[in-house]
């Protein structure tokens, strides 16, 4: 298959109503977007990903209107998405029963977001229908957030990526369960939960949220998470460095192609981090050491995924996430 790169929504839009596959830019990162009411699209975005079946895909939807197509919204969850919509929040709700099995990987619930991208939207309103979109990315690796990392893992296997240039925030979406009777938060994502008014602390449960048991964000060289930059670069020399540039300079580092310095912006820093991670896995160095940010705001979403890809990464001593690809 030839990946197109595209940048008419008419003709992305053309080939998702025809059952294909486009990758599409959102706030957060790129979607693998597909026919989410068409069981075959949907089967064919898990063969793309390699992404286990047991873990369910977001439907995205232009407008509440279109989410009560799919779920059923309580008041909380409308107050939840007039608050925070179009953004980067998913909502798990209780599913309507045209939405198939493959989506909600067999669960009673789908995962909702209307996207603040102005392509993400006109592209829902092109296809007329909501859109699977998992992120574009293999399963396991860093989330797509610009055309070239999309294609870097999905050339050949997806029909066309709409390229609206790098995403803004960069982050996944926040995920929070609105089916029991207080809120959980399934995963941290781009926006703070303090600003849910919920602790930056997952506490919805593996059988809740399936996703959150697989490999994700890994690199494919090892990554460290530490808490001491110096001291990890004392005994590991030849390692390439993500930090912020407060870090840099306590550690005597200058910016170069094995140091990525961050952004002072939290928000900012959080839109670059899988760039970086792609960036640094290919600057010939064998490992890379990612100085840990206070676990709050978006930052908490940053040590989550940092976590997370050292758990998935050969050299990273990870504790509760499962060695098989997601
Ligand atoms: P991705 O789109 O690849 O960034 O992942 C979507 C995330 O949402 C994963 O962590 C899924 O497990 C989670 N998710 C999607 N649908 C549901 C659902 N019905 N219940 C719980 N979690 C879900
Ligand atoms: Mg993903």
């Amino acid at each position: 298959m030839n990946t197109r790169r595209l940048r008419s929504v008419a003709e992305a839009a053309e080939i998702l109503r025809h059952g294909g596959l486009v990758a599409f830019p959102t706030e957060t990162v790129y979607g693998l977007g597909a026919d989410g009411l068409d069981p075959a699209a949907v089967r064919a975005v898990f063969a793309a990903k390699g992404r286990p079946a047991d873990n369910p895909l977001i439907l995205h939807v232009h407008d509440v209107v279109g989410a009560e197509t799919v779920a059923v919204l309580d008041a909380r969850a409308r107050r939840l998405a007039s608050g925070h919509w179009p953004g980067p929040l998913s909502l798990v709700l209780p599913a309507r029963p045209q939405v198939p099995e493959e989506v909600r990987a067999g669960l009673p619930t789908v995962a909702v977001r209307c996207p603040r991208h102005p392509l993400a939207l006109a592209l829902i309103a092109a296809a007329g229908r909501p859109l699977a979109a998992p992120s574009a990315n293999l399963s396991g690796r860093p989330s797509p957030t610009s055309a070239e990392a999309v294609l870097e893992d999905l050339d050949g296997r997806i029909d066309a990526v709409l390229d609206g240039g790098p995403c803004p925030l960069g982050l996944e979406s926040t995920v929070v369960d609105c089916t029991g009777p207080t809120l959980r938060l399934l995963r941290l994502g781009a926006l703070a939960a303090e600003d849910l008014g919920l602790e930056p602390r997952v506490g919805g449960g593996q059988a809740l949220s399936p996703g959150m048991r697989h490999r994700h964000y890994a690199p494919r060289i090892p990554l460290r998470v530490v808490d001491d930059l110096g001291l990890a670069l004392a005994e590991h020399p030849e390692a390439a460095v993500l930090c912020t540039a407060e870090q840099a300079a306590r550690a005597h580092l200058a910016p170069g192609p094995a140091v990525y310095v961050l952004s002072a912006d939290p928000v900012k820093r959080g839109a670059e981090l899988y760039a970086a991670l792609r960036l640094l896995e290919r600057c010939g160095r064998p490992l890379i050491l990612a100085a840990a940010v206070p676990d709050q705001g978006t930052d908490a979403a940053v040590m989550d995924r940092l976590r997370r890809a050292a758990s998935g990464s050969q050299g990273g001593a990870g504790q509760g996430v499962d060695a098989d690809r997601a």
